[in-house]
């Protein structure tokens, strides 16, 4: 399951459509821009709900989403496509996905151990462990070591 992807606009090479899905099965949509200094600014972030916790007032729309979360990815995926294809930070540096899950916490408030995986290969991509987050691009091999 695609829970997290994003592509580069036409029109830039900073701007960038983000659509993640959360643990609820809500789809959060958000326009940003990275700027040359790397960091990223949300112009927008709006959200799709699905049905309770009021949601589903938009099954069609949220379904589409949910569609072209799959179609971002495969872009994404498409070695003759790549000319917009969003690799950053957040992908997997073993298979190139833009999905990961996360644990949630694994231990008790105020303790925090949590971790972040590649949900095509496994790959350990990021990490908590009473810490601020590591990222395993950060890490020789990629591999976290804290
Ligand atoms: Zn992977």
């Amino acid at each position: 399951m695609i829970r997290n992807v994003k592509r580069y606009e036409d029109m830039s090479q900073i701007g960038h459509l983000h659509l993640m899905l959360d643990d609820d099965g809500d789809v959060i949509i958000s326009v940003a821009e990275q700027g040359l200094d790397g960091l990223i600014e949300y112009t927008t972030n709006i959200e799709f709900c699905t049905i309770g916790q009021g949601g589903g007032g938009s099954m069609r729309t949220y379904q589409a989403l949910r569609n072209l979360m799959v179609a971002m990815h495969e872009d994404n995926q498409d070695r003759n496509n790549q000319g917009r294809a969003f690799h950053d930070r957040d992908a997997c540096p073993k298979c190139g996905c833009n999905d990961s899950n996360s644990t949630g916490n694994m231990v008790e408030v105020p303790d925090h151990y949590e971790v972040w995986n590649c949900n095509d290969c496994g790959w350990i991509v990021g990490m908590i462990d009473n810490s601020p987050y590591h990222n395993c691009w950060d890490f020789k091999n990629y591999e976290i070591e804290i």
